[in-house]
């Protein structure tokens, strides 16, 4: 299970804008996009001054880089991802997200279980998560409609979930294609995720023409 390493506030530094990697942190003071927002790197000062109009395929890859990133992919997934899109009835680009955000630990992070999807990759990897009662530690496994995803019997005494009902009320609404019972720590999905449901600033027609050359 290959992921990306590093630091990663220098992605989000890299893609200009914040990308919401390391929960509560982001939203606190430390963030270091807030501190220093210019590329990283000894010239990237300088860089952000130099900038001039950016190309089309710079542009495109970086918003390939950008969705990549934000959900924790790496090239060669990605790029299955695409494939897979292109396969489907409908706009590649909305089915590209679709496919993105119905990873099983995209789905744990919109449930409110974890504080990022890297957090999320972590507890499902680490095998804390059930699907439909079978324990799945595959973070790109994707739900389907029906699915049922709760914590594993033998995890919920830990003292994480524990406490995890009191954290659920301070996280934000869970998307209208996931029902949350916080009671149960139990999320069920109702429907494929649209494009409408998901607030990210992905251009995604630019991730097509990238693919498209
Ligand atoms: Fe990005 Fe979060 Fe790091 Fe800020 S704290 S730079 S938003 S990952």
């Amino acid at each position: 299970m290959a992921r990306e390493s590093g630091p990663v506030c220098k992605l989000c530094r890299r893609e200009g804008e914040k990308l919401f990697l390391k929960g509560s942190r982001c939203l606190s003071p430390k963030c270091s996009f807030e501190r220093r927002a210019y590329p990283p790197g000894q010239h990237g000062r300088d860089a952000q001054f130099r900038r001039g109009r950016a190309s089309d395929y710079n542009r495109q890859l970086r918003e390939k880089q950008k969705a990549r990133r934000i959900y924790g992919v790496m090239e060669r997934q990605f790029r299955r991802y695409f494939r897979e899109a292109l396969r489907r009835p409908g706009l590649t680009g909305s089915n590209l997200l679709s496919i993105l955000e119905s990873r099983l630990d995209n789905a744990v992070f919109r449930l409110g279980f974890a504080e990022s999807r890297a957090h999320a990759r972590q507890l499902v990897a680490h095998g804390h998560f059930t699907v439909n009662g079978r324990r799945t530690n595959v973070p790109s496994f994707l739900v389907n409609k029906g699915d049922v995803i709760t914590i594993r019997e033998g995890s919920a005494k830990r003292t994480y979930f524990h406490d995890l009902r009191h954290m659920l009320e301070n996280r934000p609404p869970v998307p209208e294609w996931l029902d949350l019972n916080a009671a149960d720590l139990t999320g069920t999905v109702l429907r494929s995720p649209e494009r409408s449901d998901i607030d990210l600033t992905i251009n995604d027609q630019l991730i097509v023409e990238y693919y498209s050359r």
